[in-house]
């Protein structure tokens, strides 16, 4: 047995029992999937620590 640590959901699992390689399941590898194509589509905005900072700081 061989063991790999999805990269999705970090869980540890035999690569013997799934299809969706190097993933858990076909699930974690279209949740991967998908996070690549937000990256290209749209750049999201990302709070630098600063800004979340500030923002606890001062509650409107
Ligand atoms: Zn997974």
């Amino acid at each position: 047995m061989t063991s790999l640590r999805c990269p999705t959901c970090n869980l540890l699992f035999d690569i013997e029992k799934t299809k969706a390689m190097p993933f858990c399941s076909e699930r974690c590898r279209l949740v991967d999937l998908g996070r690549w194509l937000n990256e290209e589509h749209s750049v999201p905005h990302v709070p630098s620590l600063d800004e979340l900072e500030e923002t606890s700081d001062e509650p409107q």
